[in-house]
């Protein structure tokens, strides 16, 4: 990360009026277990991001998707575990309001899980992400070039051993290395990381 000042202290809601205004259920889900003032009380002090009305695709303003309903959102909550951006109908729909009550991250399994809401994102942070993005991307299509070559290298290797020994290829389970491996990098921590430093 680069030193992104935003310098001032605490991001907040835009105003009171976009939280009073936006504290009502979006009807996302026909049931909310959280009563309209107490959303309303989290969403004045700044725990949880306002309920605006998600969009199906990104627009100017809305361009934050929730890893939960996959709409677009001006503005989103992130898991304290994980950093993965939920809307806060989500959130509220999976953790009940009771206090004894607790839920596993939706996403890591982090028991007891929370959130945090640090207002919009800055035009740098979006930038970033942009970027990291773009990489990610960029390593993902490496590794899919550098597994089909591979492939195409060990049918050869099949074609041509298995004309001396016949039986050999079906013995033999398929070994496909670890930096291979495709998932997404949500699933894989280590996956950009150890893809860069095996692509040539
Ligand atoms: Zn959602
Ligand atoms: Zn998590």
């Amino acid at each position: 990360m680069g030193n992104a000042t935003s310098r001032s202290g605490k991001p907040r809601v835009q105003s009171d009026l976009d939280a009073l205004s936006f504290s009502k259920a979006t009807g996302l889900y026909p049931y909310c277990p959280w009563s309209e003032r107490l959303v309303r009380r989290l969403i004045l002090r700044g725990r949880v991001a306002p309920r605006y009305p998600g969009a199906d695709e990104p627009t100017e303003v809305q361009r934050d998707e929730c890893l939960i309903c996959f709409l677009y959102y001006p503005m989103l909550n992130s898991t304290v575990c994980c950093g993965k951006q939920i809307c806060t109908e989500c959130f509220l729909q999976i953790r009940p309001p009771k206090l004894h009550h607790s839920e596993d991250c939706p996403f890591c399994k982090t028991p007891s899980f929370d959130i945090s809401f640090k207002g919009p994102k800055s035009s740098e942070q979006r930038r970033m992400e942009e970027l990291e993005e773009q990489r990610v991307m960029r390593a993902w299509e490496a590794a899919q070039r550098q597994n089909c070559e591979h492939e195409e290298d060990h049918s050869l290797l099949n074609l041509m051993t298995s004309t001396s020994k016949p039986t050999q290829s079906l013995k033999e389970p398929r070994q496909i290395p670890v930096t291979n491996v495709l998932l997404p990098p949500e699933l894989h921590p280590v996956t950009f990381e150890t893809l860069s430093g095996h692509v040539h």
